[in-house]
């Protein structure tokens, strides 16, 4: 099977097994667990943050990061496609008590002055702002990167209103490959990051927050009241470890094998791109085959191929480390032939 469904279907290489079986270990939740907390010492430092906490999932993370940033009916500014609002099951109303603002993005990108005018004024009538969170790459928008200058302007505006401002950077690696812009930069306009550690990057288990040390001190509170306090959780911190070291520079490995598969798309008659492909996600428009997208994937998937309907007449596709340049090849010669038949 040719797996494109996810960056997160990856398996942990032999090399990271053999970390995991040799990993030193403590009690986590005792802060003592010597690969833990070097894992965190490595992404605080790459990131440009004072402090990060390992946390369980990405969906996790983003959590903790409403739960201490924000308060029971708090207004959390979001675009409208963004995966907090989309794909985490309403966590932040069900968990910080939060209600979202949605703000019509383009590409995921919101324009600043939305931004600015949704910040809610001192009224006994209104909400009040408690958040802010942007998500770079954009995986709703075809893994788009938002421009630097964009959570520039947004964070300088948040912080005129004081409002914090969280990045939901999940693929925040691959916006730093596709850019050469260092995460550290990005990471510089946003009091919150949340980056994960299972899509492209190719470990197992677990994603990074990461911000003030104030901020991670009380993120360990809520990561420990959420279930998430783990103990010698160095065998799951040693394959992230060796994926920061390893694995960000084979990133545009997916990067360049999106952009041979979107290319061949787009010479297909009855597929059309959604977006331009910037990192390694494809969605592509099948309106055009007349099949229905629940046809179109299971006919892939009789032919080896796993990729997801996502949305009315779109498939998502997303390159990741377990697919290779012939595997891609392949991909678009057995669409041809379910087109063609
Ligand atoms: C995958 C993803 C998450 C959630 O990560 P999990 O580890 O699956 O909980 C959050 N935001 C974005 C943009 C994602 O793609």
């Amino acid at each position: 099977m040719i797996d494109l469904r996810s960056d997160t279907v990856t398996k942990p290489s032999e090399k990271m097994r053999k970390a995991m079986y040799d990993a030193e270990v403590g009690d986590d939740v005792y802060e003592e667990d010597p690969t833990v907390n070097k894992l965190e010492e490595r992404a605080a430092e790459m990131l440009g943050k004072e402090k990060a906490l390992f946390v369980t999932s990405g969906t996790q993370g983003n959590q903790i990061a409403a739960l201490v940033q924000c308060k029971p009916s708090d207004e959390v500014i979001l675009e409208s496609n963004a995966h907090i609002f989309l794909y985490e099951g309403a966590a932040i109303s069900a968990f910080a008590g939060v209600q979202t603002r949605v703000i019509q993005g383009e590409r995921g990108v919101m324009k600043p002055e939305d931004v600015e005018a949704a910040i809610r004024e001192d009224d006994i009538h209104f909400p009040e702002t408690g958040l802010i969170c942007l998500e770079n790459t954009h995986n709703k928008a075809g893994g788009a990167v938002i421009p630097l200058e964009n959570m520039k302007e947004i964070y300088h505006i948040a912080q005129k209103h004081h409002v914090p401002v969280h990045l939901d950077g999940a693929r925040l690696f691959n916006a730093s490959v596709a850019t050469g812009i260092p995460v550290k930069k990005y990471a510089e306009y946003v009091d919150t990051v949340q980056f994960c550690l299972s899509k492209g990057l190719g470990a197992p288990v677990g994603s990074i927050i990461a911000g003030s040390a104030e901020f991670i001190a009380r993120a360990r509170k809520w990561r420990k009241r959420l279930g998430g306090g783990l103990r010698q959780s160095g065998v799951l911190a040693a394959p992230g470890l060796l994926a920061l070291q390893e694995n960000v520079e084979r990133l545009t490995e997916d990067h360049e094998n999106a952009k041979v598969l979107a290319d061949g798309f787009s010479t297909i008659n009855g597929l059309t791109l959604e977006s331009v492909v910037e990192t390694n996600i494809i969605i592509v428009n099948i309106a055009g085959t007349h099949m229905t997208t629940d046809q179109f994937v299971s006919e892939l998937k009789e032919n080896g191929v796993l990729a997801g309907a996502f949305g009315a007449d779109t498939i998502r596709f997303v390159t990741n480390n377990g697919v290779t340049k012939e595997d891609i090849d392949n991909v678009l010669k057995i669409i041809q032939n379910i087109i063609n038949a």
